[in-house]
Parts: structure tokens; C-alpha cells; sequence
């Protein structure tokens, strides 16, 4: 006998979605997004995949996610991966877009979709984005056979691993500069299938989930003035990774011959340090100027179009794959879950 309705999990992590008001401010509050959803009524009429929902302890506002709570999402959606049709993570918007990021490295062989979603406005309050984001979320998950990590908010379906939060106050708070969106939901929902990935080969249908470890890494934007001094006290031992944000295309002071020289000294010693650009859209091509080429002299490699959430959140998968430096390097350059557009081979980098 063939099922009827289509069944989704729903991974509840936190974030304004589920929170209540306090003397403090919002709080994530345990129970209270489960029976709010309960007086929900088209979260239960015909057309609307059946759910469960797996509230997280402690639930969090996303700004103290850390590592392991990407690992305990990853393993919850692989525990449960043969169950369900689809998978939703709900997640506040702070940090989504690096969840977003990791779990598309991390859900290697994904061939049901894993749609995260939060809201702006809690679902507590009379005018919310909470409960559209929601039933967009659930339909997605439930009934499009999207093989990717998705990031679904306001009327976009995005790539998880090309998602940013661009606004800190509006209701469409997330975009995809580099990539057009996998879907639209306007007055159908419309699912670009050119742009989806095709589902992995994946003999086993199941996901195997490694720990991220506790690797030193970091992110630092490029400012006129940055000393040499800053860049090299934090790119001491024992960080292993840097994320660059770099001017432009991929720019950065080259007449500071110390500055440069840190680079180098960090790159010599094996840390792998991908400039990304500070721009919102485009991507670094390290070749174009003086300034650039200076960079990738140091030893510095493209990230090319990788938002900086994407190349950080990739360097942790990495290297907690247990890679050689060169191997993390290579693999940083190379578009693993459809993070990253490679330029046409005369153009790239070494
Ligand atoms: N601070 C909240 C969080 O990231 C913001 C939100 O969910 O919109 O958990």
C-alpha cells in the first residue's frame, strides 16, 4: 500500500520563531512553538504533509550555535533519514545562513530535501512572518524532491550554501548574490529545476555524519589602515584557516611589505587562507591587479564567488575530514555542493 500524505521532520533548534517575550527580551520557549502550531488550521488540512517535531534542549538563540550543534543537526536529520520525505530545520535567522552552509558540506549523498527556516517576528506576535514561513517550508520539504540544503524565507527557495542574511530588519532577510534563487513562492510556488543539483549516487541512502572538530579558524575583513601587528597575532598558531576578506576582486594592501610578509609566513607554516570578496556579489579573481596578485604570491588562494559564511563553515568540513593541507586547499577551490562558480580555465588562479 502506498502512503497517501508525505511525511516531514521537523528539527526545532531555536531562533525567534518560537520565541516569547520576556523582561530581557525574546527567549526561545520550550513547548510553546508546538502548541502554537496546533491552533495552526492549514497546518493540518488535507493538502499538508504530516509532521513531528523534535524540539532541541536547550533551544537556542542561533547566535550561541557552535560546532557541535551542527553536528547534532546533521546527525538528528541522518538518524531519521529513511522516516521521512523531507526534512525542515528550524533555525534562527542570526547564523542560519552558516548552518545553511555547513550542512550542505556535511550532508554528503543528500537526496531528500533539508529545508531551514525561521522568521523575523515570532509567531507569538499577531503580525508575524512565522506562520508563512512555515507552511512554505512544510509544502517544499513535503512535496519537491529537492536534493539539497535549502534556505527557505519570504518568497525565496534558496541554495543553503550560497545564502547570506542581508537584512537585519526586513522580512526578506536572506538572499543568494551569487546564485538565483532554486525557487520562488509567489502565488505558485515555482522551482527552478535547471538550477537544482541531481541527486547524488548514493548506494546506501544514508548519510554519514563525521564530528567537526575544534580547529582554530577564523574570518578577517581587509581595512584600510590594518596593521600588519593585527593580521599577525591572528594568524598564530594554532590557527590553521583564514578567511580573507578582501577588497574587491580580491584585493589587499600590498604596499605593506609586513603585512605581506605575515601572509607569507602563515601560508609557509601550512594554514590555507582563501580570500573571499568583501563586495555582497561577485567574485575574487586574484590575478586582475598588483594588489591581488600580491596576495596569491603570499600563498593566498581564490575562494572565488563563496560567501565568507560558505568558505568558513567548508574549511571546518575540511579539515575535519582529516585532509592534508593541500588536499583542504585544492577542495577549497573546487565547487563541492554548488557553493562556488569556477571561472573558465584560461582565468583561474593557480
Ligand atoms: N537572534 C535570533 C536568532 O538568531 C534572531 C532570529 O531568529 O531572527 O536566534
Amino acid at each position: 500500500m502506498t502512503r497517501q500524505r508525505k511525511r516531514v521532520y521537523i528539527a526545532y533548534t531555536g531562533g525567534t520563531i518560537g520565541m516569547t517575550r520576556s523582561e530581557i527580551g525574546y527567549v526561545p520557549t520550550p513547548g510553546y512553538l508546538a502548541s502554537q502550531m496546533e491552533s495552526v488550521l492549514e497546518l493540518k488540512s488535507e493538502g499538508m504533509p504530516e509532521f513531528v517535531i523534535h524540539e532541541y534542549n536547550p533551544l537556542l538563540d542561533s547566535s550561541n550555535m557552535s560546532p557541535e550543534n551542527w553536528v547534532a543537526i546533521a546527525k538528528d536529520i541522518a538518524d531519521n533519514y529513511n522516516e521521512y520525505d523531507g526534512f525542515i530545520v528550524l533555525h534562527g535567522t542570526d547564523t542560519m545562513a552558516y548552518t545553511a552552509s555547513v550542512l550542505s558540506f556535511m550532508l554528503e549523498g543528500l537526496e531528500k530535501p533539508v529545508v531551514i527556516t525561521g522568521s523575523q517576528i515570532p509567531l507569538c506576535e499577531i503580525r508575524n512572518d512565522a506562520r508563512d514561513n512555515l507552511i512554505t517550508a512544510l509544502i517544499v520539504a513535503g512535496n519537491y524532491k529537492i536534493p539539497e540544503v535549502c534556505l527557505c524565507f519570504g518568497d525565496k527557495l534558496l541554495r543553503g550554501c550560497r545564502s547570506i542574511k542581508f537584512s537585519a530588519d526586513q522580512l526578506d532577510a536572506f538572499t543568494s548574490p551569487n546564485f538565483p534563487p532554486l525557487g520562488i513562492a509567489g502565488v505558485e510556488i515555482k522551482i527552478n529545476w535547471d538550477l537544482v543539483l541531481p541527486p547524488e549516487t548514493n548506494k546506501t541512502h544514508t548519510i554519514e555524519v563525521k564530528e567537526i572538530g575544534k580547529y582554530s579558524l577564523a574570518t578577517l575583513r581587509l581595512f584600510p589602515g590594518i596593521s600588519a601587528e593585527v593580521v599577525e597575532n591572528i594568524l598564530r598558531p594554532p590557527l590553521i584557516g583564514l578567511v580573507l576578506e578582501t577588497y574587491g576582486v580580491g584585493n589587499g594592501p600590498d604596499n605593506n611589505k609586513d603585512l605581506m610578509k605575515a601572509l607569507q609566513k602563515a601560508t609557509d607554516r601550512g594554514v590555507v587562507i582563501v580570500a573571499c570578496t568583501q563586495c555582497i556579489e561577485g567574485a575574487v579573481h586574484l590575478g586582475e591587479y598588483a594588489a591581488g596578485s600580491a596576495l596569491a604570491k603570499a600563498g593566498v588562494i581564490s575562494g572565488h564567488d563563496m560567501t565568507q559564511e560558505a568558505a568558513l563553515t567548508k574549511l571546518f568540513y575540511l579539515f575535519s575530514m582529516g585532509l592534508s593541507v593541500e588536499e583542504v586547499k585544492l577542495q577549497m577551490q573546487s565547487n563541492l555542493r554548488g557553493e562556488l562558480t569556477l571561472p573558465p580555465l584560461k582565468q583561474r588562479e593557480s
